[in-house]
């Protein structure tokens, strides 16, 4: 039996979201997470992965990873300091080193857990984060982690942050001050202003943070924001993750060699949590050369992009402002936006309502990602759905 307080606070609480239209369904997959979906046996057209490049599904990854599993097994067996390193962990490093065009690279089990490994690594009580209000949830946790006070700037507003680094240097009160940033903001899909940012760095001697897992596999040939700007020798830490365009799972830091061997030395996640599994490790590394070798999927997202993005403004949708293949839908009201959802699935389309706390409230959206897996006809017949509902829910 539960306590009472336990039961009287998840009841009151679930309820509270039931009432305003913030309370999650999960729909279980029946099969992989391609350009279309079966959910309780109804095939969907998919617009919710972050699979870009429909590479979680390619069969060069799957072979690769039944390979390694073989020779390998299933498991790492340890933490990487223990006898976790496999050959392999080290192999996609040097890749996605060379990919990065940086010296070194430290891979860890999820993009989430680089947050809260590199940034506690470096910073703490004694210094300050500069963070842009709509970093995603993974670097505010990663800050607290750190216990360096976290000041947040405007978004994307550099005269705020050059004011707000100005202050915290001529303080006094900090050892270290870092900058931290998303490279791609993944609710609007708009780029962070990485050549200010680096310059206003410069100015105040900040250590600079870029969280690319938007921006990789997706920006920059693949390469990621920083590539794409051409700052890869000015950026300190650059993160990524392979489970998004990479399309399996985990993540990395790319920075100086230093710094690596520092993270390997003294970041916990890489201390005291199991090594990546070999047959995923194989699978990034086959999707890192495919990547290197080749830009037909990244030109191919590109194309359904912008596809998608001009149709729906066309008809009259608020898009917001994004500069890459995230296309949002505005809708602005929480309860409208999870009808308007659930409408699209009833007609065929799978795009998940995205509202409060994931997106400030008042801004509930459809948050469409269209990949290089879509063909034309896919998203010409998602056009078309989103105009009936629309003209049905009087948005357009
Ligand atoms: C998705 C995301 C992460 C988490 O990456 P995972 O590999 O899924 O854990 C971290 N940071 C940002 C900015 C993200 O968008």
């Amino acid at each position: 039996m539960s306590s009472h307080s336990l039961e009287q606070f998840l009841t009151e609480n679930i309820e509270d979201l039931k009432s305003k239209g913030l309370y999650n369904v999960i729909d279980p997959l029946q099969g992989p997470n391609g350009p279309t979906i079966d959910i309780e046996g109804k095939s969907l057209i998919n617009l919710s992965s972050n699979n870009y490049l429909g590479l979680a599904t390619d069969n060069r990854l799957v072979d690769a990873s039944i390979e390694a599993a073989k020779k390998y097994g299933a498991g790492a067996g340890a933490v990487r300091t223990i006898n976790g390193t496999m050959d392999l962990h080290l192999e996609l490093e040097h890749k996605l080193a060379e990919f990065k065009h940086t010296e070194a690279v430290i891979t860890y089990q999820s993009g989430f857990n680089c947050n809260m490994a590199a940034i506690s690594a470096v910073m703490d009580k004694n210094d300050a984060i500069l963070s842009d209000e709509l970093n995603h949830a993974s670097i505010i946790d990663g800050c607290r982690l750190s216990r360096a006070k976290t000041i947040r700037f405007k978004h994307s507003d550099m005269e705020d942050l050059r004011a707000q680094a100005k202050a915290a240097k001529e303080s006094g009160l900090y050892n270290k001050i870092m900058v931290i940033t998303d490279g791609v903001f993944s609710m609007d899909g708009d780029i962070a202003k990485l050549p200010e940012i680096v310059q206003i760095a410069e100015e105040f001697d900040l250590i600079t943070y870029v969280d690319d897992a938007h921006g990789s596999g997706v920006l920059g040939q693949g390469a990621g924001t920083v590539k794409h700007f051409g700052l890869s020798d000015r950026i300190d830490f650059q993160i990524g993750t392979l489970s998004k365009a990479i399309g399996v799972v985990g993540g990395y830091v790319a920075g100086s060699t230093k710094l690596i061997e520092w993270l390997k030395l003294r970041s916990r996640p890489f201390l005291f949590s199991t090594a990546m599994p070999p047959a995923s490790v194989a699978a990034i590394i086959a999707s890192v050369d495919i990547l290197m070798n080749d830009q037909t999927l990244i030109k191919k997202l590109w194309e359904n992009g912008d596809f998608l993005k001009s149709e729906l403004k066309k008809l009259g949708f608020d898009v917001g402002h994004s500069e890459t293949p995230i296309t949002p839908c505005i809708i602005g009201d929480e309860v409208k936006t999870q009808e308007f959802s659930k409408r699209l699935y009833e007609e065929g389309v799978y795009a998940k309502a995205i509202v409060f706390p994931t997106v400030p409230k008042g801004t509930g959206r459809i948050r469409n990602m269209p990949t290089a897996a879509h063909s034309r006809e896919m998203l010409e017949q998602v056009v078309s759905v989103y105009e009936k509902v629309g003209k049905e829910l009087g948005i357009i």
